[in-house]
């Protein structure tokens, strides 16, 4: 199977970082379909919540986030804020930067805020996007045995 595409964050970083800003508009964690790896899915157990909470598996064993009423179980709607932010997924770590499965390494253009990141920080963050999805499909591998 293919390597799905959907790489989603928040990254709040100030204005004097290398890293890109962000806007706070919640589009990327709306109707999420971000990938988790066990390493993520573990990293937010440890931090309280039960996995049935906020993964669910599809039919070719992958797992994804879990929405609750169109938006990532983890936005918070009230403060337009990721209630798991410092243990949310790698994935969304490196968001807006995603795989294209025709392209390669692109920027979601849905994000408002891809025009801040840097090509520096766009090569660093695609090599974690490959890595990444080596893992999960690895992954997904193993549950499908
Ligand atoms: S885990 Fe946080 S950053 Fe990732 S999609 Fe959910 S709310 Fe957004």
């Amino acid at each position: 199977m293919s390597l799905k595409l959907e790489i989603k964050a928040h990254i709040l970083a100030p204005a004097f970082s290398r890293f890109m800003r962000c806007s706070n508009c919640g589009v990327c964690c709306t109707e999420t379909e971000m990938l988790l790896s066990k390493k993520d899915i573990k990293r937010l157990e440890k931090s309280g919540f039960s996995q049935n909470q906020f993964v669910i598996f599809d039919k070719h064993g992958y797992a994804q986030l879990r929405n609750r009423e169109g938006y990532c179980f983890f936005y918070d709607r009230v403060t337009h804020q990721c209630s798991a932010y410092f243990d949310r997924p790698a994935g969304c770590r490196v968001y807006p930067v995603i795989l294209d499965e025709g392209t390669g390494i692109i920027l979601d253009n849905i994000c408002e805020s891809r025009k801040t990141i840097t090509d520096s920080e766009k090569n660093l963050k695609g090599k974690r996007v490959i890595r990444l999805l080596e893992i999960i499909d690895s992954e997904a591998h193993d549950r499908c045995k």
